[in-house]
Parts: C-alpha cells; sequence; structure tokens
C-alpha cells in the first residue's frame, strides 16, 4: 500500500489561497489505514476549513481513487457539488490525486505528501521494503531486498560500518546484510553469497512506468 501522511494544515490554507469553496476526496484503502484520508480524517478536514471560513461543499470517499473509472463515476455522481467547487483537495496519494485532476476542471490539491510504497507490519507501524526498482533481484537474497533496506542498496555485501547489528547510516535501523545472512544460512543457500552480481540495471525502472496488457 502506498503510505501518506497529512500535508500540514497551513501549508494547504496556502495553496488554496483566494479559493472559498471546497470538496474534499477521501480514499477508502490506504488513506484509511494510514488515517490521513478516511471518512473520520475528511470530516475532521471538514471541520476544519469550515472553521477558517472556507465553503466545504461536498465530501467523498472513494474506495481507491487511483483506480480512474471509478474516480470519474463517483465525480460525477457529485456533480452538483463538484461543479460548484473552485477546489478539490484529495486526502490520498499522488496517484489519486491526479486520478481527480484529470476528471475535472477546477483546481485539484494534494492533502497528504506520499511517502513509500509500504508494508504493514501492526497498527500505524509502515516499513518500506521494496522501491519498485522495475527488476526484482531478491531471489538472490533469500527473499529480502538490499536495493531498498539497505541504505546504501549495495548488492554484493554489506558496507562494513554496522554497529552492534544497526546500520551505519541510521542507527536505529537493523543492517539488511545481517538478515539476509541468517536467512540464507537457515535455507541452505549460504554459498550463493560468495558469487559476484553485475551492478543493477536501473534502466528496468525509469519513469513514468506503464503497464498494457501485461507489456
Ligand atoms: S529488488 Fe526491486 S522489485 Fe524486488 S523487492 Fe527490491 S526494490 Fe522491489
Ligand atoms: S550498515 Fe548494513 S544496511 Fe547500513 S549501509 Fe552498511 S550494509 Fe547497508
Amino acid at each position: 500500500m502506498i503510505i501518506t501522511k497529512q500535508k500540514d494544515f497551513d501549508e494547504l490554507l496556502g495553496m488554496m489561497d483566494g479559493q472559498d469553496s471546497v470538496f474534499i476526496v477521501g480514499c477508502g484503502e490506504c488513506a484509511t489505514i494510514c488515517r490521513t484520508g478516511g471518512e473520520k480524517e475528511v470530516a475532521e478536514m471538514s471541520s476544519k476549513l469550515t472553521e477558517k471560513g472556507k465553503t466545504v461543499t461536498g465530501t467523498a470517499v472513494i474506495n481507491a481513487p487511483c483506480l480512474e473509472l471509478d474516480t470519474r463515476r463517483v465525480l460525477r455522481q457529485n456533480k452538483v457539488a463538484v461543479d460548484k467547487t473552485e477546489a478539490i483537495l484529495v486526502l490520498a496519494c499522488g496517484a489519486g490525486v491526479q486520478a481527480v485532476a484529470e476528471a475535472v476542471n477546477c483546481s485539484v490539491y494534494p492533502g497528504c505528501d506520499s511517502l513509500f510504497l509500504g508494508n504493514v507490519f501492526r497498527h500505524q507501524h509502515f516499513y518500506e521494503k521494496c522501491s519498485t526498482c522495475g527488476e526484482c533481484v531478491i531471489g538472490n537474497y533469500g527473499g529480502i531486498c538490499p536495493v531498498t533496506r539497505c541504505s546504501k542498496s549495495l548488492l554484493n555485501g554489506p558496507c562494513g560500518g554496522s554497529i552492534k547489528g544497526m546500520c551505519e547510516v541510521d542507527n536505529k535501523k537493523e543492517c539488511v546484510w545481517i538478515s539476509i545472512y541468517d536467512r540464507m544460512k537457515k535455507s541452505n543457500t549460504i554459498d550463493r553469497l560468495s558469487k559476484v552480481l553485475p551492478a543493477k540495471r536501473h534502466s528496468a525502472g525509469t519513469i513514468p512506468g506503464r503497464v498494457i496488457n501485461g507489456a
């Protein structure tokens, strides 16, 4: 899922400066789990904007705003409120914001910052384990990703700077190379680590990505 955090409220007000009416869109998937754009956060945002003198013309929490056809359908269902608003504030990731922007003519603003593709460990604990590099190489590392989880993205062993098992770049994070070693030892594949792998083909992850009918 996409991990988001809500933008600072004053920053949001600054973006919408001079526009008095706003429609708020939330997200029923990732932003709901992150508590940045679910029903509760949309209602809270509506109250805060109203207190600041904005007219909230309506709200909608779309199941997943990144599903563009669904987003267009929900905005059409809210046509009266959308047509009379000067701005739409989207409490979702950047993909959701753009799905809304491409469906309407008024100003569209992001209410959140998109942080990373995250795994959910437990309630409100999110970890980045894959940075969608375009060519997955974790079969070489016991199913653990050094591209994302090593601070230096090292592919041929650790840097040697780890202190008491923690990363020298970020001492709150375990050195992933210890996890890779332990994991490969358990699966009797540790010999594979002695093979020197070529540099990663970063061109596989060029942006913007596009897949149509599987290609
Ligand atoms: S190698 Fe690439 S695709 Fe595979 S987990 Fe790591 S970042 Fe994601
Ligand atoms: S200490 Fe470990 S995780 Fe940190 S940069 Fe070095 S090898 Fe990577």
